[in-house]
């Protein structure tokens, strides 16, 4: 089966980093006030989940040349006043190693933990196959304690042809905001995807696995949608024209960090995913490679704002028109239609 060594490779480094993740978002929650607007933690998280994941990848996968474009390079912590900050995260990767239980552990050091960051630093492009890592999406949500994610995807030759989205935090019964309350708390999923293969969620450290898809809704008063709990990060008045004022959906928006918005949609939790960056923001491969295979191997569809596919092929940038939109195949024609005019009306009223 094509991809079959690299999706298990994949789910065992993105397993790993999310629990080196957990870890330290608990000692974060659990600090106090004030060291809880230092961003050291989310920093020690970020290139302690890209240089485990790193590493995992070259160990699982030795026979084969390795690429990886990734948000995290080392220069900061190559200097002076980086030497604490990596002496801490090299700590937690060796203790994420060591709570692996196999048998093949070995203990980095700082020069291999370094060495495994840069790994992080290629440009992609149409050409050959490169890993794509996003080592926490949703930096915001992994500080404030919501949602983030661990996102990493296979490019070869231009395409995405896995992807492995793990997210902590997300409950694993249904988060739509129709939904009733489910009896199970439980929280952390592990959504995964092989091109012509379907998605399929499991807890994070689990074993068994479903098969996901996209919900069915064609009436999309009876859909909701999904947008960036940060404002900043995409326009909420926009996506509210688009699907309350041109769509005529009921519900209110569904507002959550990183690409657990893909997860959700691809389990069918909500039907619409909105996203539409501020004037001059370029989206970059790493926030949309993982979520956008699991969304369409669960049966949906990523398209820019004028209907274009993602192109992934292009390097760092994903270059796409005003925003990205994701739903199902029955809804696309009417949420493109609604996105038209009201991108449209925006623009004459400016
Ligand atoms: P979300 O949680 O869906 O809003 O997405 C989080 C991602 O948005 C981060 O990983 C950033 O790469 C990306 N991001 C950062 N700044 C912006 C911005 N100004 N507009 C859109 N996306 C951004
Ligand atoms: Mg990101």
């Amino acid at each position: 089966m094509p991809y079959e060594k690299e999706l298990a490779a994949a789910k065992k480094a993105v397993t790993l980093a999310a629990r080196l993740c957990q870890k330290v978002q608990k000692a974060l929650l659990q600090s106090d006030v004030h060291s809880k607007s230092d961003k050291s933690p989310v920093t020690v998280a970020d290139y302690g989940s890209q240089a485990l994941v790193s590493f995992i990848l070259e160990r699982e996968l030795p026979s084969e040349s390795f690429s990886l474009v990734a948000e995290e390079d080392s220069g900061d912590l190559r200097k002076e006043s980086g030497q604490d900050t990596l002496n801490r995260i090299t700590e937690l990767v060796n203790d994420t190693l060591a709570s692996e239980g196999s048998n093949s552990f070995s203990t980095l050091t700082t020069d291999d933990v370094l060495v495994a960051i840069d790994s992080g630093k290629s440009e992609g492009g149409s050409v050959g196959r490169h890993w794509v890592l996003d080592p926490i999406d949703g930096t915001k949500g992994f500080v404030r304690g919501d949602q983030y994610a661990i996102a990493l995807a296979l490019l070869h030759e231009g395409k995405i042809v896995l992807g492995v989205l793990a997210c902590p935090n997300l409950p694993l019964a249904s988060i739509g905001s129709n939904q009733q309350h489910s009896s199970s708390n439980e929280v952390g999923c592990l959504f995964f995807a092989k091109v012509g293969d379907g998605t399929y969620m499991q807890a994070l450290g689990g074993s068994t696995q479903t098969r996901v898809h996209v919900c069915d809704i064609d009436n999309p008063e009876e859909a909701s949608f999904f947008e960036s709990f940060e404002a900043a990060h995409s326009l909420h008045d926009l996506s509210s024209s688009i699907a309350e004022v041109k769509l005529g959906v009921k519900a209110p928006p569904v507002r959550i960090d990183s690409q657990a918005k893909y997860g959700a949609l691809s389990r069918g939790d909500g039907a619409i995913y909105l996203r539409f960056p501020h004037r001059g923001y370029r989206e970059k491969i790493w926030d949309h490679a993982a979520g956008s295979i699991v969304v369409t191997e669960a049966g949906g569809i990523a398209m820019d704002a004028a209907g274009n596919p993602l192109d992934f092929s292009k390097g760092k940038f994903l270059d796409v028109v005003s925003g990205i939109i994701v739903t199902n195949q029955k809804l696309m024609p009417s949420l493109l239609t609604a996105v038209k005019e009201a991108l449209n009306e925006k623009a004459s009223s400016l």
